[in-house]
């Protein structure tokens, strides 16, 4: 992979969702500050199987929680291992997906099923803020969960975090 930050938004340093916060995008744990220049790609020490990445800190996620990183096309980037879990997938098995495979609008007639759409695309295109929708994982019936979505970087894309 050779994700770089050139073609990152300049917008993506705003800072309008608060100060942004490193975390491996598969155990969800904060790199060693002195492991690397900030933006640089980078496997996480902890687990050596995610990459560094970076979100505001209203929507990074902590160490533990489910959540999926998708890029502007919808496909997956990462995948917690919580999210593994939480969905039945390896992340192997989910990367280059589409988003729709593995959550759906838990409200479908309230928002319009576009809108979890509309939200993660507009996260990947670097709208700031922090936005939230009612999701359930496709195929699984009473299980809801409230997402929060934005964006994440330095590839830009948008994350999602199920919270329970
Ligand atoms: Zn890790």
């Amino acid at each position: 992979m050779s994700a770089s930050i050139h073609g990152l938004p300049s917008r993506f340093g705003d800072h309008d969702a608060g100060e942004l916060r490193d975390f491996c995008g598969h155990c969800g744990q904060a790199p060693d500050p002195s492991s690397a220049p900030v933006g640089a790609t980078r496997v996480c020490q902890h687990c050596d199987l995610g990459l560094v990445l970076q979100a505001s800190e209203a929507v990074a996620p902590s160490p533990e929680d489910p959540f999926l990183v998708v890029d502007n096309r919808m496909a997956i980037c990462a995948l917690s291992s919580a999210a593994e879990k939480l969905l039945g997938v390896d992340e192997t098995a989910a990367v280059n997906r589409h988003l729709g495979e593995f959550l759906m609008p838990a409200d479908a007639n309230a928002n319009g099923s576009g809108s979890l759409i509309e939200l993660v695309l507009g996260a990947a295109a670097g709208d700031g803020g922090v936005e939230r929708v009612r999701v359930r994982p496709l195929g699984v019936f009473g299980v809801r969960f409230s997402a929060r979505i934005g964006r994440c970087g330095p590839t830009p894309s948008a994350i999602v975090v199920l919270e329970r």
